[in-house]
């Protein structure tokens, strides 16, 4: 049903960030490494200076997500920035942006007394079910529940670790049963050697960890 309805799903190139300053992205060398990009996301754990660095570079729509070290910066001119200007937070919210139909759940697993984003397991599934009307909305009107999950932490037993702060949500795990998104993008796990695994097929999702960036070709064609 979904194919005949959209026949022709879009696939795109897109830049993806997370929580590393890279000097190549962080220079004048990023137009030549992203190349023509549809749009750019961020999967949290980095400096707004360096998110609005690259928007204005690139001068493509941002998606982001908040990872649990955001915390406001304070800019020459006195003013207090909470949020990286010129970008779309996509925390517990729904967009369509080039025809993809994408969301963001921000955050960690709760570690410590720091209120800010981050999450018991049980919160996060608050956040995934506040999803749930919208995404099923989505399947009546264009015939799909989602295509691009952005989120700052792995799926739980998907490239997450055992250690509180790194252990992955479950709740997206049914996310990812229920609603098939094609792609769930992620960061927060840093990936310190060619071997680890950073990308993990879970049914009709293609999870990836996108430490320190991605410039990813994606097609969002429903996978098998
Ligand atoms: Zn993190």
């Amino acid at each position: 049903m979904a194919r005949r309805l959209h026949p022709s799903l879009p696939s795109c190139r897109l830049l993806a960030v997370s929580d590393k300053v890279e000097p190549r992205i962080y220079g004048p060398s990023i137009k030549r490494v992203a190349g023509q990009v549809a749009f750019i996301v961020g999967c949290g754990d980095l400096p707004y200076y360096y998110l609005e660095y690259i928007v204005s570079m690139l001068n493509r729509p941002f998606y982001y997500v908040h990872g649990n070290h955001d915390r406001p910066e304070y800019r020459s001119n006195k003013s207090v920035i909470k949020e990286p200007l010129g970008g779309v937070n996509l925390h517990r919210r729904l967009y369509r942006s080039e025809g993809i139909l994408m969301a963001g759940l921000e955050g960690s697993h709760r570690y410590n007394a720091n209120q800010h984003y981050q999450y018991t397991q049980g919160e996060m599934w608050g956040h995934v079910l506040s999803l749930a009307p919208t995404l099923l909305l989505n399947r009546l009107i264009y015939g799909r529940y989602l295509d691009l999950l952005v989120t700052h932490s792995p799926p739980c037993g998907i490239h997450d670790a055992t250690d509180r702060p790194h252990i992955g949500f479950r709740a997206f795990l049914a996310l990812m049963r229920w609603f098939k998104p094609r792609y769930l993008l992620h960061g927060h796990q840093h990936v310190y050697n060619n071997l680890a695994t950073t990308q993990t097929r879970y049914y009709h999702t293609d999870v990836i960890n996108v430490y320190p960036f991605k410039v990813l070709d994606l097609d969002f064609s429903p996978a098998d």
